[in-house]
């Protein structure tokens, strides 16, 4: 079975249809670039993939189980991993802090940072060992407050590792990220997916998409237009039509 897969997927919110019979399947170890146009429900699509919004239409299975009625923190357990907004970050607290305290989640226990912990708990070894995964590991006693944009990017998928997750989903991982420090992210992204994670990711760079993925899915107006590699996506007549006189 693959790794995450969603069967007519549609979503209604009042009267609008914000995502209509979306049908998809990401295979164990795949990398998955989603595109489309601003308002195209590529964000919409990871919050009920995440469980942050329920389908009113159609199933989401991970790895072969239906989840669709299940909570966030179910799927969460279950593998599923999302990249945390900058203000999720603890300013006062340190890197390390910061992604012993995912890790805490992850593993269900308390997450007091007024318990000092040991170096040697589990927890502190998933934080470092996430932190040296994203080439942050001499930033471990920094201040999150201090940190750069893409030094905070960084963080953030550290958090992510600390949770052990099977499939990841990165909403626009490059947003507010200067330009020098795109090469330095895509790289973690890249070994994010060398380490057998099942990556989505978000992404309006095209040449950060094209650069990293396997496949990518092209949404518009709601609707999966095509899922298919780089070059038959690039070629589709029905996605370049999309994309002429919208701003992405
Ligand atoms: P994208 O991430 O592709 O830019 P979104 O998934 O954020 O697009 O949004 C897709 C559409 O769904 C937009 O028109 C947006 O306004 C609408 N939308 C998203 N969430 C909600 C919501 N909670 N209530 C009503 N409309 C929503
Ligand atoms: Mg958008
Ligand atoms: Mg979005």
């Amino acid at each position: 079975h693959p790794m995450l897969a969603l069967e007519h997927v549609g979503l209604r919110i009042g009267g609008a249809r914000i995502l209509h019979d979306v049908s998809l399947e990401v295979r164990t170890g795949e990398m998955l670039g989603v595109i489309g146009p601003n308002g195209a429900g590529k964000t919409t699509l990871f919050n009920v993939i995440s469980g942050v919004m329920k389908p009113t239409e159609g199933v989401v299975a991970l790895d072969g189980r239906d989840v669709t009625g299940e909570p966030i923190h179910r799927r969460a357990a279950a593998g599923l991993g999302r990249t945390f907004q900058t203000s999720s970050l603890f300013p006062a607290l340190s890197v390390l802090e910061n992604v012993r305290l995912a890790a805490q989640a992850h593993a269900g226990g308390a997450t007091s940072v007024l318990r000092m912990p040991r170096r040697t708990d589990a927890a502190t070894e998933a934080a470092f060992a996430a932190l040296a995964e994203v080439g942050l590991a001499d930033r471990a006693d920094a201040e999150a407050s201090g940190l750069a944009h893409g030094e905070k990017r960084k963080v953030e998928i550290a958090m992510l590792i600390a949770m052990n997750p099977k499939v990841v989903l990165l909403d626009e991982p490059m947003a507010g990220v200067a330009s020098g420090d795109v090469p330095a992210i895509t790289e973690v992204i890249r070994g994010l997916h060398r380490g057998g994670r099942t990556v989505l990711m978000v992404e309006h760079h095209m040449d950060v998409v094209l650069g990293l993925v396997d496949r990518v899915a092209v949404m518009h107006h709601g609707e999966l237009l095509a899922a298919d590699t780089p070059e038959a996506v690039m070629a589709n007549p029905l996605v370049q039509s999309a994309y002429l006189g919208e701003a992405v």
